[in-house]
Formats: structure tokens, sequence, C-alpha cells
């Protein structure tokens, strides 16, 4: 298929689809098999752990006491995509890559009721959180919510849990931080952005899981490929 084509494929995808079929895409990283979902997450089926990066709970309340126009029901939409993934894969742990919650103005009694209630939902499951800058400002979550929080790098098998983008002498380095996004060209001036991993020599950088976040506009070179979430699917450029 020619890369004109695989876009505008991507493109009626990602507008009409009303029930698309949900499906991943396995690559092979550091030595294993794991699964880049289309919910911009990612699952390890030899460890059963999902790693998600950049929740940032609370970002839209934070801007609505702000006074901006923003959606409300964020906070709830993303623990409900949580909890579909959970029931999907049964992961006995769930790794944040940083960036839980978004500020200080994040901890609402409606979102820490919100995500104790989430928590309790799933009590049995390990949960740890590499911190972030956002959480650098916003604070550990609560204890109650009993998520380990640790400092980049987290070893965890062949992989380095981190936030920021970054090598590491002897681990595979899995980041997210910067919400990276990649443009597919359509015809004439038509363009659309989605949401992408990235996966380079000795590193991958995760889209963000949060609704309602900004992203880095990242390029395509040689020793780089891009993930495009879209249309419930995960692609592949080049
Ligand atoms: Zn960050």
């Amino acid at each position: 298929m020619s890369f004109i084509a695989t876009v505008a494929s991507i493109a009626s995808i990602a507008s009409t689809a009303a029930h698309p079929v949900t499906t991943f895409r396995e690559v092979e990283w550091a030595g294993e098999t794991v699964h880049l979902l289309p919910d911009r997450a990612l699952f390890w089926p030899a460890a059963q752990t999902l790693f998600i990066a950049d929740l940032h709970i609370g970002k839209a309340a934070t801007y609505r006491a702000l006074g901006q126009p923003v959606p409300s029901g964020t906070t709830a939409e993303n623990l409900s995509r949580l909890t579909a993934l959970i029931a999907e894969h049964a992961p006995q742990h769930i790794i944040f890559l940083g960036d839980f919650l978004h500020a200080a103005a994040a901890r609402t009694p409606s979102i820490l009721q919100a995500l104790a209630v989430w928590r309790a939902q799933h009590a049995e499951m390990a949960m740890t959180l590499v911190r972030g800058n956002h959480d650098s400002r916003a604070g550990d979550p609560p204890a109650q919510l009993q998520i380990d929080v640790v400092n980049e790098p987290f070893l965890f098998g062949p992989f380095a849990c981190c936030h920021h983008p970054q090598l590491h002498a002897t681990h595979f380095v899995l980041a997210g931080h910067v919400h990276p996004v990649c443009r597919l060209f359509g015809r004439g001036r038509d363009s659309l952005r989605l949401p992408c991993f990235v996966a380079e020599a000795g590193q991958a950088i995760f889209p963000a899981f949060g609704e309602f976040t900004g992203g880095w506009l990242v390029a395509g070179e040689p020793g780089r490929n891009l993930y495009p979430v879209g249309g419930e699917q995960v692609w592949r450029l080049p």
C-alpha cells in the first residue's frame, strides 16, 4: 500500500468508524514482545504489566478553575478507559510513566474521591508511579491510593521506566512527557494529527494517555519508527 493510500485509509477510519474492532500492534523491544494498544498504552504480556504515560488527571479541572472553557468529565473518562484496559488485559501491575496528577489544583475532593473509588475496584493490583515533572509540583498521589512512587529510572526487567526521554547505559528506556503526535497528509491540503508511539535506538516514547493534552509534533527520520494511533488501531510509519 502506498503511503498516500495508507494515510487516506487512516483518515477515513479515524473519522467514520463508530464501533471499530480494537486491535493492537505487536513489536519487539529489548528482546521482549510487547503490544502497542490503540488506547495509548503498552501491555507486556510476559510480565502481565500495563504501562501508561501522562495521565494528567485533573488537567481540565485545573483549567476550569481558571475560568477556561474546557470540557468536564475527563477524569471519569480517563478512569473508565483505564478500567476497560484492565478488564481486557487483566494486568497484575500498572506502571505509570509520570504525570499522574496534572497540578496541585487537581486535588479536588471530587477527583480524589473518584480516584479512591477506582483504586478500590482494583485493590489487588500493584501500581507504580515514576515521578514526572507534574508530579513534582502536584505532589505524590495520596497514600490511600497505594501507588508506589519512585524516581526515574525505575528498572523493571530489561526496561528503564522513565518520565523524560533519555538513554540508559544498560536498559531500554520507556518514557513519556513530550506527548508525541505525528501529522499525516491526505489529499490536497488535508492533514491529520494523531498521537503516536515513537521507537528509536534505546528508547520508546509513549503518547499521552490522558484526553485533552497537547502534543510534540515529531517527524520520522532514519532509525525512528512512528506508530500513530487512530481509528482504534495502531499503525506504523514508515
Ligand atoms: Zn512531563
